[in-house]
């Protein structure tokens, strides 16, 4: 998977879970709502697995992912002999 954007919807009950799974994107301080990282974005490739199970753990489902529309950014090259 590659991701492209992750959100929080509205109704996160700060049980701090997406932050134990993956601490360098989500981000619940006491009380409030989780809030994405700024610099989350640079983690997206490297910790995809830690947030799509925090995504899929979360317990009121309001952690968003959306995938990049690109599979591969190189176009594969077709062999010309
Ligand atoms: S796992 Fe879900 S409910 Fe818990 S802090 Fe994260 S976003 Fe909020």
């Amino acid at each position: 998977m590659k991701i492209y954007r992750v959100w929080i919807d509205e109704g996160c009950i700060s049980c701090s879970l997406c932050q134990d799974y993956c601490p360098e994107v989500f981000l619940v301080q006491d009380g409030e709502d989780c809030i994405i990282h700024e610099e989350a974005a640079r983690y997206y490739l490297q910790k995809a697995e830690d947030i799509q199970l925090a995504s899929e753990d979360c317990p009121v489902e309001v952690i968003k992912i959306e995938e990049s529309p690109i599979e591969d950014p190189c176009p594969k090259n077709e062999a010309t002999t």
